[in-house]
């Protein structure tokens, strides 16, 4: 990691934290990192707190491909959080570039009636934001799909299919596979709706567009990760794999069948 040496540390200040990042930042001056106040100074970036304020720091800092993103976790290890700030031995090992491996993330691009452009790292998520239905007529690769009524939609990435994702019962996906899973929030299924019901795994050269039928009740939440966005009325979403990949380390012997078992088995 020589030619990376300027730190950002994205975190919400508490005293509590700012004790322990006190031994973080001796640690990393003592094998020669600067720390840098302004994110876009930085090529290494790490978020404090768990999978969550990953997913800020990436978003908050606009999902860089040329830095190195750590997830540095203050309580439980998590899907996104390799290193923990009370085990200084674990991130030493970290700053060997021996013990670490750098992962490639798949994201999402999602672009929003054309011209608001977005990325995802969990999920793209659409819900009723009213106590009725709505609908969405699905198509891949310009092909009419399906006609959804329900409470929402949610097309997620490798990363992501074990949040959101999971609870839908959709599929765990190993990381290495970039793709996008389509998965349903509650659909209905009747002689008048039909959906395909199951989670659907598309390959990274698949389009996917989900076009919101304009009924009167078409004003649904879009969520990117772990943000709403502020568009409240829209009536298209493309999502494609982005070309882009968000690059983290993680320690050679926590991998993501690691994770998986350590978190839900
Ligand atoms: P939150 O509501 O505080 O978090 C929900 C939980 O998901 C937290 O335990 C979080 O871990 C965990 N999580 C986040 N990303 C994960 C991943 N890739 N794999 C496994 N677990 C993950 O909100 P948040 O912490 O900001 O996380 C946002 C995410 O919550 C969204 O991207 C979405 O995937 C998920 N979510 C799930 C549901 C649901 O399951 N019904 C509904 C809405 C949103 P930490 O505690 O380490 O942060
Ligand atoms: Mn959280």
């Amino acid at each position: 990691m020589s030619d990376r040496n300027n730190v950002f540390l994205y975190y919400t200040p508490t005293d509590e934290v700012e004790v322990k990042l006190e031994k973080l930042k001796e640690l990393g001056r003592e094998h020669g990192l600067t720390l840098v106040d302004d994110a876009s100074k930085a090529n290494i970036i790490a978020s404090i707190g768990g999978d969550g304020a990953f997913l800020q720091a990436i978003r908050k800092t606009g999902f860089r491909e040329d830095c190195l993103y750590v997830g540095i976790n203050d309580g439980r290890l998590g899907f996104y959080t390799d290193f923990n700030l009370d085990d200084l031995d674990g991130i030493k090992a970290g700053l060997q570039s021996d013990m670490v491996e750098v992962l490639r993330y798949p994201i999402l691009d999602v672009t929003v009636d054309g011209n608001e452009n977005f990325h995802c790292i969990n999920e793209c998520s659409i819900r009723s934001n009213i106590i009725k239905t709505f609908a969405i007529d699905v198509y891949i690769d310009n092909i009419y799909f399906e006609t959804f009524r329900g409470d929402g939609m949610v097309v997620s990435t490798p990363t992501g299919s074990t949040a959101y994702n999971k609870s839908l019962r959709g599929a765990i996906v190993d990381p290495r596979l970039a793709s996008m899973q389509l998965t349903e929030i509650a659909s209905l299924n009747n002689n008048e709706y039909r959906t395909l019901g199951s989670p659907l795994l598309l390959n990274k050269d698949r389009e996917l567009v989900l076009k919101i039928v304009q009924d009167g009740n078409d004003h649904p939440i879009i969520g990117a990760d772990n943000e709403a966005l502020s568009i409240r009325h829209s009536h298209e979403v493309k999502i494609k794999v982005s070309d882009k990949m968000i690059k983290t380390i993680k320690l050679k012997d926590n991998s993501f069948v690691h994770k998986v078992k350590r978190s839900f088995l």
